[in-house]
């Protein structure tokens, strides 16, 4: 009879013996090769155990304050997730639950988001919110084009405007295609696009606006009520009729529950299209966004791709063809498991969070704050003026690094590029008791910093603007 002392003897018991300890193996005491594929197999422990280790060099998820993407998710959705990692998104016709699952996913957001109908929106998931940027930018793009070929117009190099501010996302979507970029600056008086002069940047070649809500940066809202009433305007002078996109990858998360009377959404009528990042504060591991248009009038038909095999007939529209469907069905898990009020309160706490630790650093000597958390749980802050010690916001970065706390400093945007920033990222998973740790060590690295007599060096490694 077997005596298992524990779970963990039980299991190891079960692989096939060999003989070598662990980091003495061939792989562990030679090295494999770097660059090239080895020449033979090894030892499925000992490929683990390299992979392991290198992943222990990466950052401490937890402590990483810079990403906004989740790093957390409960032990069930941890299930879920290994039991579904075979699941091929694009094979809808061979798994059409899950298929339907993302269908009752973007049908949630869209009344979420408050579509005048629902059942009459149209959405898709997509890996993240770049992808469903691309889509949404060029839905505007084909419905600009086929509108002015109807109305026997030319059709020339369309431009898109949006705030210099905006994600790399929307600087990708114009080079890849072909699109002009017009950058409204961000600027003291106008921190983000508010509307203001948009009159001199559109024409008719524009095929929409894109507002951001949550401004990577800072953490912002745009005001689209604003910019809606500045677009009307035009509309009333010019007869151009300009849609807006709103890039919410992490604010069309948050809005919906702490700011529900906010208008940012369908219920502006001059909003088309909607995109979030399912991995951001919609709280499921890398790997999922989405988009959602108001109509399905509003996709062009010619976009989308009638895929026929296994006897299927399916539509999509996608850059992608096959893709990871577990994300879709971790949506779905936590849609299911945490409801309007668990999301609630789950970005409640975030966002108490941020306001305790802004209030606090704003009455720090050493700085000022350029937002303070109460739009999206993201705030940044910079150095206060007139402080000049022997250290900027790097150096800050650096020791704060050296304590395990990845906090990125990195310059605002164009006519701001001579701020430096620090921005920090409180997401689910940094509790009050962390935060309290993250003060201690903040204070003590800024009294270390202001107790030097001469002048810092450059820090070696500067803590790269993570989005
Ligand atoms: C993160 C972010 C993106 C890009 O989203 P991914 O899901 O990482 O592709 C786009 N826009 C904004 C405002 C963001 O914060």
């Amino acid at each position: 009879m077997h005596h298992h002392l524990n779970v963990d003897r039980k299991e190891v018991s079960d692989i096939p013996v060999n003989a070598n300890p662990l980091f003495t193996r061939p792989g562990e005491a030679t090295d494999f090769p770097r660059f090239a594929l080895p020449d033979g197999p090894s030892d499925p422990q000992t490929a683990y155990q390299i992979v392991r280790d290198e992943m222990m060099l990466d950052g401490n998820a937890r402590q990483n304050l810079a990403t906004f993407v989740g790093t957390w998710m409960d032990e069930y959705a941890d299930r879920l997730y290994l039991q579904a990692a075979d699941k091929n998104m694009i094979d809808k016709d061979e798994y059409p639950q899950t298929a339907a699952i993302e269908t009752r996913c973007w049908t949630m957001l869209a009344d979420l988001w408050n579509a005048p109908d629902p059942t009459k929106a149209i959405g898709t998931s997509t890996i993240g919110s770049s992808e469903a940027a691309m889509l949404g930018g060029l839905a505007l793009k084909r419905r600009w084009s086929e509108k002015r070929k109807a109305e026997g117009k030319p059709v020339g190099v369309p431009n898109l405007i949006m705030s210099s501010a905006v994600q790399v996302c929307w600087e990708k979507f114009c080079n890849y295609f072909e699109v002009e970029a017009r950058y409204v600056p961000v600027s003291e008086e106008h921190l983000v696009l508010d509307g203001h002069d948009l009159a001199s940047y559109v024409d008719e070649n524009t095929i929409g606006v894109v507002a951001i809500m949550g401004q990577t940066y800072t953490g912002a809202y745009e005001p689209v009520t604003k910019i809606a009433a500045a677009l009307d305007a035009i509309e009333k002078d010019t007869g151009l009729d300009i849609p807006i996109h709103i890039d919410g990858a992490s604010g069309a998360s948050i809005a919906p529950f702490l700011q529900p009377d906010l208008e940012w959404d369908f219920r502006v009528p001059r909003v088309a299209s909607i995109n979030m990042s399912g991995h951001k504060y919609g709280l499921v591991y890398p790997g999922i966004g989405w988009v959602v248009w108001r109509h399905e009038s509003l996709l062009p038909e010619s976009l989308v791709f009638r895929v026929s095999y296994l006897g299927g007939n399916m539509p999509t529209f996608a850059l992608n063809f096959s893709r990871p469907g577990a994300q879709v069905l971790l949506q779905y898990y936590q849609f299911l498991r945490l409801g309007f009020e668990g999301y609630r309160e789950v970005q409640q706490n975030c966002q108490d969070v941020a306001t305790f630790l802004s209030s606090q650093i704003g009455k720090m000597d050493a700085f000022t704050l350029r937002s303070d958390g109460t739009d999206i749980p993201v705030f940044a802050w910079q150095l206060a003026d007139g402080y000049t010690k022997n250290w900027d916001l790097h150096h800050l970065s650096a020791q704060l690094r050296e304590r395990g706390w990845l906090v990125p400093a990195y310059p605002m945007p164009d006519n701001l590029g001579d701020q430096t920033v620090v921005r920090i990222v409180v997401r689910n998973g940094l509790s009050h008791d962390l935060a309290g740790t993250l003060m201690r060590d903040l204070r003590e690295s800024v009294d270390y910093l202001d107790s030097l007599d001469a002048p810092m060096p450059e820090p070696r490694v500067k803590q790269g603007f993570s989005h």
